[in-house]
């Protein structure tokens, strides 16, 4: 069976019949990969409570070839997230940001500039003043290395410009912004304030950790976040469970 070594995400996993588990990780060099973790619920286990979710570390499993099922070896923590981890309004974000990537990544097809924006993601939301703010970042930073980055210039169905202060609404079916002209031709389209607008242009051009220095009302960052489940939605096929939990913000 030939060894593999990589960083890696614990991005999910349910129990297995005995004391085995399945975890799901995000990798830097291989994308997601779900490996078993043989024992790993018995008191005396030599994963000693490593493989806990949102934790960062060098993980060195065995290929089973032919099977997308591997065999955890050994999961070295780096970053252990304990604080993401007792907190339930920072655990709910970010379980919305692993089940994007666990959703949205395919195994056999690593992408290193998720790994980061993952790790970066992590980290932040750990630290974050404004967390919830830190994950609109980071799903819509996400949707862009999945290929699906929304349009938000121009109408994405007559290309015409769209004015800053103008009405507009967002349509996920279509990618995009949508105009006044255009919008009773979109079923799916919903509108969009100004506000919700103006944050979503600038975040696709800005780093992750400028999000915490954004300073939106609580009714934006709701309305922001609605946006980007719907995109999200469309893309992953589903919405994300965790979404739940942005209903009530
Ligand atoms: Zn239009």
């Amino acid at each position: 069976m030939p060894l593999h070594s990589t960083e890696a995400i614990v991005i999910g996993g349910h129990d297995l019949a005995e004391a085995d588990r399945i975890v799901v990780f995000y990798t830097k060099t291989l994308g997601k990969v779900r490996a078993v973790a043989e024992g790993m619920r018995r008191i005396r286990t030599r994963f000693g409570g490593s493989l806990q979710l949102f934790t960062e570390g060098q993980l060195v499993y065995f290929e089973r070839p032919n099977k997308t099922l591997h065999k955890v070896n050994e999961f070295a923590v780096v970053r252990s997230h304990q604080l993401l981890r007792e907190d339930l309004d920072r655990i709910a974000l970010a379980s919305s940001a692993v089940e994007a990537v666990s959703l949205g990544a395919e195994e056999g097809e690593p992408s290193p500039d998720l790994y980061r924006l993952l790790a970066e993601g992590l980290d932040l939301l750990e630290s974050a003043v404004r967390p919830a703010t830190v994950l609109q970042g980071f799903l819509l930073h996400t949707l862009r290395l999945l290929g699906y980055m929304p349009e938000f210039s121009a109408c994405v169905r007559c290309r015409g410009p769209v004015p800053p202060k103008a009405a507009v609404s967002l349509s996920p079916m279509h990618g995009g912004l949508i105009c006044g002209k255009c919008r009773p031709g979109t079923p799916d389209a919903f509108s969009s304030s100004p506000e919700a607008l103006g944050f979503l242009r600038g975040a696709s051009g800005s780093a992750l950790r400028v999000m915490d220095r954004i300073a939106l009302a609580p009714p934006t960052v709701r309305e922001v976040s609605l946006a980007l489940h719907a995109f999200l939605r469309q893309v992953l096929g589903r919405p994300l469970r965790s979404a739940d939990f942005l209903d009530r913000l």
